[in-house]
C-alpha cells in the first residue's frame, strides 16, 4: 500500500516523539493523516508588518502538539475542532486569501501538519501564489522537520515560549522546551534570516519572535530575552505578547487565573529595550477574550468563507 506521507506511519515530526501510526490513529496532537483546518480570515490584528492594510491571510488548524493550560484557541488546538481539508483545498484557499488581499499565508498552529502543508504549499506556488508564506508556530520543532520547509515558508514567526523546563512541563506538557525551542529558531534563521521588510513597510522574509509574556513571570520572560541576545544578539526582531488572559483551564491554576498585570508587561518591556533589541513590537494591554477570534466548529472544507478579524494594536519601537 502506497502511503502520500510515510513519515507518518510512525510519527515523530515533532519533539513529543509518540511514534503514532496516523493512518489507523493519533498521537499526542490529535491528528491523524489527514489535514484539518477550522478556518481562514483576513487577520488585522497581527503585528503591521503582517497585517498591513489588507490583513494576514490567517489559516487556523486543527490540534497542536502542545496542551497548553492557558491556551486561547482551546477549541481548536484540544478539542480539535475543523474539518477535513485535503492539500488540493487547502491550496485553494490560500489562492484565495491572496485574491482577497491578503499580504501572507499565515499558517497558525502547524507544526503537527508539516508534510501535509509543504504539500499544500507546494501546490499554491505551482498554481501561482505569490504572497509569502508564514510558519507561525510554538517552536517546539524538530530541526530535521524544519529543513523540509526550506524553499517553501519565507517568514518563521515562532513564540518562544518558556525560559523554564519546569513550567513548560507543567503548563504545556512539554518536555526540554527551551533547548529544543532554541535549536529551532537556529534552523529557522539558517533558512531565511532576521525579518526583513519591504519598501512598503510589509514583511518580506524572515525570523520575527514571539514571546507571550505571563503572568507571575512563569514564562520566564528575562531569561528568553538574555538567551535571544546571547545567542542571536540585539538584531533578532521580537515581538513581546501582552494578550494573555486565563482560558482553557487556566482558571485551575491560581498563578494563571488572571491577566498580566501593567507594571508586568512593563518590566519586560524595559529589558528588552535596555538590551538593546534593535526591533521590538509591542502590544496593547487589555486582557479580555474579544483579541481572539471566535471559532466555530468548522467550516465546509472547500468553500471555506473569509472571515475579518480586527485584533488589537500592535507598535513597532525601532532603534
Ligand atoms: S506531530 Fe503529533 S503524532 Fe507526531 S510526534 Fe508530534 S504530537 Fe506525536
Amino acid at each position: 500500500m502506497k502511503f502520500a506521507h510515510p513519515e507518518l506511519l510512525a510519527c515523530t515530526i515533532c519533539p513529543q516523539n509518540c511514534g503514532a501510526n496516523r493512518y489507523l490513529g493519533t498521537g499526542f496532537c490529535g491528528a491523524g493523516a489527514d489535514l484539518r483546518v477550522n478556518s481562514c480570515q483576513l487577520h488585522h490584528g497581527e503585528e503591521p508588518v503582517l497585517s498591513g492594510r489588507g490583513g494576514s491571510g490567517t489559516i487556523f488548524l486543527s490540534h497542536c502538539n502542545l496542551r497548553c493550560v492557558f491556551c486561547q484557541n482551546h477549541q481548536i488546538s484540544h478539542r480539535g475542532w475543523g474539518n477535513t481539508t485535503s492539500e488540493a483545498e487547502c491550496s485553494q484557499m490560500m489562492l484565495r486569501l491572496e485574491e482577497a488581499g491578503a499580504h501572507n499565508i499565515n499558517l497558525v498552529s502547524p507544526t503537527q501538519f508539516t508534510p501535509q502543508l509543504a504539500a499544500s504549499i507546494r501546490l499554491a506556488r505551482a498554481a501561482g501564489l505569490s504572497i509569502p508564506i508564514v510558519w507561525n508556530s510554538n517552536a517546539y520543532e524538530h530541526p530535521e522537520t524544519l529543513k523540509t520547509l526550506a524553499g517553501l515558508v519565507d517568514i518563521f514567526l515562532p513564540d518562544f515560549k518558556y525560559a523554564h523546563g519546569a513550567y513548560s512541563r507543567k503548563y504545556s506538557q512539554a518536555r526540554n522546551y527551551p533547548a529544543i525551542a532554541l535549536a529551532a529558531l537556529l534552523e529557522m534563521l539558517a533558512q531565511v534570516g532576521f525579518l526583513q521588510v519591504s519598501p512598503a513597510g510589509l514583511a518580506a522574509h524572515g525570523v520575527l519572535v514571539r514571546h507571550l509574556v505571563l503572568p507571575n513571570r512563569i514564562s520566564g520572560t528575562r531569561e528568553v530575552l538574555y538567551a535571544l541576545h546571547e545567542n542571536f544578539g540585539p538584531g533578532i526582531p521580537i515581538s513581546l505578547m501582552s494578550q494573555y488572559y486565563p482560558a482553557a483551564e487556566a482558571h485551575s491554576h491560581p498563578e494563571l487565573a488572571r491577566g498580566l498585570s501593567p507594571q508586568e508587561y512593563a518590566e519586560a518591556l524595559e529589558l528588552a529595550l535596555s538590551l538593546g533589541f534593535e526591533l521590538i513590537y509591542t502590544q496593547e494591554l487589555a486582557p479580555s477574550a474579544d483579541w481572539t477570534p471566535v471559532f466555530a466548529p468548522g467550516i465546509t472544507a472547500g468553500n471555506a468563507p473569509i472571515t475579518h478579524f480586527h485584533g488589537r494594536k500592535h507598535n513597532a519601537q525601532q532603534a
